[in-house]
């Protein structure tokens, strides 16, 4: 048997979680998307780590995402076969502030001096929001490679979280979510069917909910213009920003000749730089034949933005 090894969260988390938690916080279901958008992000990596890397542990499992609910036990579970985590990482990751919108979200909370509530709805605070809902959370992982452990990671959102080692476990993450009595909405499978409808139609992985196949998946800018709703434009770009607010403009641009090009730009209404937050970069991912190529290739905004000109 193996010792768990504790650890404290760092101030600033606390400081997250303690907001996030005791907020009024209305949009309590976001956790799940961000939840899924976690998995996606770690499938995708495991993808990429496939083209350069020959020893790959459990190499056959199918790219997924897989939720389980359990009303009885109040539980949802939230499994994808992606790149995983060692020791290292899970202490980096989930024991620290990682996501850029918590970071904006306390810089926000010291220089503007808003109300915690009217704050947290404009920021996604990614893995942290699941504690809005939850008495403990684990966390179950395993690196893609071989030479890693199994690990399980666990935590009530309040001071701190341990790390124990766990047999059995493959590649990847799931992550167990033991609801409050007051949110045992999210163990019903309907609910969490809906819930993945609104959010998984732009995932590039197939996301199943006890066992069944919910979304298509479908890339949002290979579909014709005169098809698509302001609204599906619209939760995408709030999907891909984790921005509250719909965008200020879009373009969507698609071109056969002589090079089959589709292309969809957002332009935020806040300027985040402009309120003295952060710096904040450019954002344009390319994809080749729906697979993401490069997430930030450098110099291609300025590309695009001269290439559009040219064609009006
Ligand atoms: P963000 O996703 O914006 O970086 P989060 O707080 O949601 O912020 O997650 C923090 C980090 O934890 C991620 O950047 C990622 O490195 C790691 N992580 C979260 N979920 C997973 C997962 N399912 N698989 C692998 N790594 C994960």
């Amino acid at each position: 048997m193996t010792q768990a090894t504790t650890h404290e969260f760092k101030a600033e988390t606390k400081q997250v979680l303690d907001i996030v938690v005791n907020s009024l916080y209305k949009d309590k279901e976001i956790f799940v998307r961000e939840l899924i958008s976690n998995a996606s992000d770690a499938l995708e990596k495991l993808r990429r780590t496939q083209l350069t890397e020959k020893d790959i542990l459990d190499d056959n499992l199918e790219l997924e995402i897989n939720l389980s609910t359990d009303d009885s036990a109040k539980q949802l579970i939230i499994q994808d076969f992606g790149i995983g985590m060692t020791e290292e990482e899970l202490v980096k990751n989930l024991g620290t502030i990682a996501h850029s919108g918590s970071k904006e979200f306390l810089n926000a909370l010291q220089s503007e001096g808003e109300k915690n509530e009217s704050l947290i709805g404009k920021f996604g605070v990614g893995f942290y929001s699941v504690f809005m809902v939850s008495d403990s959370v684990k966390a179950y992982t395993r690196t893609w490679q071989k030479e890693g452990e199994g690990l399980c990671w666990e935590s009530d959102g309040s001071g701190g979280y341990s790390i124990d080692k766990t047999e059995g476990q493959r590649r990847g993450t799931k992550i167990v979510i033991q609801l409050k009595d007051e949110f045992e909405e999210f163990s019903k499978e309907d609910r969490i069917k809906d819930i993945v409808k609104k959010y998984s139609a732009f995932v590039q992985f197939p996301v199943s909910v006890n066992g069944e196949k919910v979304n298509t998946v479908d890339a949002i800018w290979l579909r014709s213009k005169s098809e698509i709703k302001d609204e599906e434009y619209e939760e995408f770009y709030k999907f891909q920003s984790n921005d509250y607010d719909s965008p200020l403009m879009r373009l969507h641009f698609s071109a056969d000749a002589p090079l089959e090009i589709n292309s969809l730009l957002f332009v935020p209404k806040r300027n985040m730089e402009k309120m003295g937050m952060f710096r904040s970069e450019n954002k344009v991912a390319l994809h080749c034949r729906k697979v993401l190529i490069d997430a930030e290739p450098k110099s291609l905004v300025s590309r695009m933005v001269k290439i559009l000109k040219r064609c009006g």
